[in-house]
């Protein structure tokens, strides 16, 4: 049954939605473009690099309006949300153009831009209608805010018990074992100590940055790592604890803590997807694939959970918490590996079926179905050249860049991704410690110079086409 609550959280967004809409059919349509991933995933410089190739749009060939010679104009908007901070694209697109370049600063927490586009229409309308302008507003959000959803249908005891298990999991061990050895020194039952529930969260956090940093995806609750404003507030001051013998007092550091984990869901995780996630009308989904690849198969299993998590949310079961409050459909979904520019393009393909094989379990599930979903192998800016070097009688097909480390130029050979998918997720699944044959080496390019001529924007690879397909239809 839907409380009270939920029911006037619809009604309120539905009123809104049927305004908005009205406004929008009448006038100017608007998309929003939801850009989602995992820390380090690449939104950052995937939306700097998009904004930057659609106000000069000479390399975005595969965006068909863009080819056609239809997209006439492209201008920064303000930011329409007021209650959002605005995603800081002068700002990174400094950093890129700074000597020498730098990357921009990650996303740590939720922020738009509006870019408005003037596009002439196709066909029948051309001769009757003049130019019109469709907004574009981005959404960037931290992928680890859509893994609390299944917060939402846990208690604080069955929130306890599965994230107690996951840290005590094979791999995790050597991240946890802080935590869970101060854990073993608490006392649930025994009255809330502030400072030592502080000390146990931070333990905690330490944990999950400790587990992100080692490859691992799973680490909800998402505000933990990605506070946005509310570090350091009650709501984010909690850990899971292993379930009492005897009911714990209200006083007692187990209550304390299962009050902050319902507040966490109704402070933080509703409002986040009611006033933002519920809006989108198209996503892209960002994975470091590569990354994941290169820390092991217990990554890798771990990032393909974590996207089932993520997927849920845009297929939520119907009559959840979630399906109410929904207002528009996410009709297309992308997935990226990003930072294809790893790569030689002899291996783009395999890394594009990786991606598909990682979310192919959640995309076929029958709640899943409805919208329309591609998988992509991108690098929002290139950083590499390609080049095919012998060695030992061998010819290798390699990257050369700068690397970030040294700040030297190399020509790197990453290793060979299976054609076949199943070669790595099947290990994955079995919980291997170690890929069998062959390392997959992490590596991490400087920014390249940005050099551009008039009317073309930063160097990238398959950005056009996962646009075409995420808005192509909506610019005819
Ligand atoms: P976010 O946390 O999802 O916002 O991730 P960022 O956009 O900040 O990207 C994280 C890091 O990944 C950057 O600092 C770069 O080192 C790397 N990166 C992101 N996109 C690319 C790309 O297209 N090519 C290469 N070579 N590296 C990238």
């Amino acid at each position: 049954m839907p409380g009270i609550a939920d029911i006037t959280d619809s009604l309120a967004r539905g009123l809104e939605t049927v305004q908005t809409r009205t406004e929008e059919f009448l006038f100017e349509p608007v998309i929003r473009l939801g850009v989602t991933g995992l820390s380090r995933s690449g939104k950052t410089v995937f939306i700097t690099s998009l904004v930057a190739n659609l106000l000069a749009p000479g390399r975005m060939v595969q965006l068909r309006a863009a080819a056609d010679g239809r997209l006439l104009r492209a201008y920064l908007q303000p930011q329409p949300n007021d209650a959002v901070a605005r995603f800081a694209y002068e700002d990174h697109m400094a950093a890129l153009r700074a000597t020498p370049p730098r990357w921009p600063e990650s996303t740590r927490a939720i922020s738009a831009l509006r870019l408005s586009l003037q596009v002439r229409p196709t066909g029948f309308l051309t001769g009757f209608t003049g130019p019109r302008t469709v907004h574009l507003d981005i959404v960037d959000y931290p992928g680890e805010w859509l893994l609390d959803l299944p917060l939402l249908n846990q208690s604080f005891a069955e929130w306890s018990e599965s994230a107690l298990a996951l840290a005590r999991a094979e791999g995790r061990a050597e991240a946890a074992a802080p935590f869970l050895s101060a854990l073993g020194q608490a006392a649930p039952l025994a009255e809330l100590d502030e400072p030592q529930a502080q000390a146990l969260t931070a333990a905690f956090k330490d944990y999950l940055a400790a587990a992100r940093a080692a490859g691992f995806s799973g680490c909800a609750p998402g505000r933990f790592l990605m506070p946005g404003e509310l570090e350091g507030s009650p709501a984010l001051t909690f850990c899971p604890l292993p379930k009492p013998e005897t009911r714990p007092k209200g006083d007692s550091l187990y209550a304390a803590f299962e009050r902050r984990f319902e507040a966490y869901k109704r402070i933080v995780v509703k409002p986040f997807f009611r006033e933002h996630f519920a809006r989108i009308d198209r996503q892209i989904v960002l994975v470091d694939a590569l990354g994941a690849i290169s820390a092991g198969p217990r990554a890798v299993e771990d990032l393909r959970v974590a996207m089932a998590d993520i997927l849920h949310a845009f297929r939520p079961g119907r009559n959840t918490w979630l399906s109410r409050i929904l207002t528009s459909r996410v009709e297309r979904i992308a997935f990226a590996a990003t930072k294809a520019d790893h790569l030689h393009h002899s291996q783009h393909a395999a890394l594009a079926h990786i991606m598909q094989a990682l979310v192919a379990d959640a995309r076929d599930r029958a709640a899943f179905k409805g919208a329309r979903t591609e998988s992509f192998a991108l690098a929002a800016l290139r950083a590499t050249v390609e080049e095919t070097v012998s060695h030992q009688g061998e010819s290798l097909d390699c990257v050369r860049g700068v690397l970030e480390q040294t700040g030297r130029e190399a020509a790197l050979y990453p290793g060979v991704l299976p054609e076949d998918p199943a070669a790595l997720l099947a290990p994955a699944r079995e919980g291997r410690a170690e890929w069998l044959e062959g390392d997959f080496d992490a590596m991490r390019f400087a920014p390249p110079e940005l050099a551009l001529k008039p009317g073309e924007g930063p160097p990238h690879i398959r950005l056009d086409r996962a646009l075409e397909f995420l808005i192509g239809d909506r610019l005819l």
